[in-house]
């Protein structure tokens, strides 16, 4: 392929990612962010051996666990009778893997420093509004052309405006869950260094506790803490009082109180939303669309920013082995579509069993999945699935998985 002048709307994960492959494959990147100082938001999540591997390919991996924590283990227990009722492991399969559990700044901050790092043009403050599909002239907001490029990704995230220009548009369905998520100092008293940490109430309350390592290497280590609530139903909890909010988490796993103490407002809580979509081509005329803007979900199954890590890497790949933009928009499309439709149904298969008003899922959860999870090939199964790996996303992107042992 000859070299192209390439626009990227987003400096999230996908599209710093994204910048950093095509940038050394020799193509012209531009970056274009809404944000005047792009910044990372939110809390932390885990980065799988997914994840990691396409870090490993952009030389990142070191920098990354160097700032993370190492997680092996995801446990949940029912949160008033201590039954458990997820254990996955992730050494369940042969290979040693693992997953690491970063702060999202760390894991902006290892992009953003590299791409800077490499001369990457970013362009902050800019809201990419659209594209003229005749001219390939990308528009911010008030119709303003910000240049003419020969490809443009979008990796705008979820709410992206320029997915629909793909060629079957659809927007995400919003989930009837989200979540309330706090970044706060790690307290290893009650919990485990290396692993993700819940517990239950039916479905309809899910508490977790995940070390995510530094935000930066001078910081201290810290931890996600999240409780799942209907968006909804914020304001109802926000008026009651943070008092009653905390006896409410405290009643239910006394340990949290270590975390719970840190709190002083329910300002130190952000409200994620979440919603569902999967493109059926994650392309469009002189576009492509990778990360959330192409497929979001809930974080139930933690693969979203490994699905946006993967997509970057498969688009760099096809791009290097066709010749033109037609065909490697086709091949980015083929490359993904298996691993991100599995995945995608398999975290809409999950998660109402974990986020939903259901009584029924959560006491089919409890018993029947918590039973098969301990039957082989049951752990292998679940292993394979948190790995983000139940169908081989590697081949198909050019890369080998990281050698982890
Ligand atoms: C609470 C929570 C927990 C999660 N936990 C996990 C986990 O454990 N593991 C995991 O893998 N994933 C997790 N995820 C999902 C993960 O955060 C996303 O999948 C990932 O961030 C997607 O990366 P992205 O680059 O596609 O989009 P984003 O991270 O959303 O980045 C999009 C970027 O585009 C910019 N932008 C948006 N619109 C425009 C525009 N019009 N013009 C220019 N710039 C624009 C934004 O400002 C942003 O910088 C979680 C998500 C949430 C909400």
């Amino acid at each position: 392929m000859k070299k192209l002048d390439i626009a990227i709307a987003g400096a999230g994960p996908a599209g710093l990612a994204a910048a950093l492959f095509l940038h050394r494959a020799g193509h012209r990147v531009t970056i274009f962010e809404r944000f005047d100082k792009p910044a990372s938001v939110g809390s932390g999540l885990i980065l799988q051996p997914t994840g990691l591997t396409v870090l490993g390919g952009l030389g990142l991996l070191d920098e990354i666990m160097m700032l993370g924590s190492r997680i092996d283990r995801l446990y949940g227990a029912d949160a008033r009778s201590g039954r458990t009722v997820l254990d996955v492991r992730y050494d369940a399969q042969r290979g040693g893997r693992f997953g690491v559990a970063v702060h999202r700044a760390a894991l902006f901050g290892v992009l953003h420093r590299a791409a800077i790092g490499e001369n990457i043009a970013i362009e902050t403050g800019i809201d990419l509004d659209g594209v003229d599909v005749g001219s390939n002239a990308v528009i911010a907001g008030g119709g303003r052309k910000v240049g003419t490029f020969d490809l443009v990704v979008d990796a705008s995230g979820s709410r992206s405006k320029l997915r629909r220009f793909a060629f079957h548009p659809e927007e995400p369905k919003p989930l009837p869950y989200g979540a309330f998520w706090a970044s706060l100092d790690w307290r290893g008293e009650g919990f485990e260094d290396n692993a993700l940490v819940q517990r239950y109430q039916r479905a309809s309350v899910m508490i977790g506790v995940l070390p995510i390592g530094r935000p930066e290497a001078s910081a201290e280590k810290m931890a996600a803490f999240f409780w799942s609530l209907k968006p909804d139903e914020a304001d109802r909890v926000s008026s009651e009082g943070l008092d009653a909010w905390k006896a409410r988490v405290c009643g239910l796993w006394p340990e949290c109180r270590a975390y719970i103490d840190q709190i002083d407002s329910f300002d130190q809580l952000t409200l994620a939303r979440y919603g569902h979509h999967t493109l059926k081509l994650p392309i469009g005329p002189r576009l492509a669309i990778i990360g959330d803007a192409a497929h979001s979900t809930s974080p139930q199954l933690g693969q979203g920013a490994n699905m946006a890590l993967l997509d970057a890497a498969a688009l760099a790949h096809v791009l290097a082995q066709t010749s033109n933009i037609d065909d490697a928009l086709d091949a980015y499309a083929r490359a993904r579509r298996w691993h991100v439709r599995v995945f995608q149904a398999l975290s809409s298969m999950f998660t109402p069993f974990y986020q939903s008003d259901s009584a029924t899922l959560p006491f089919l959860r409890d018993r029947l999945i918590a039973i098969a999870a301990r039957i082989p090939p049951g752990p292998q199964f679940l292993a394979s699935m948190v790995a983000g790996t139940a169908v081989d996303p590697f081949g198909a992107v050019g890369l080998r998985e990281a050698d982890w042992v």
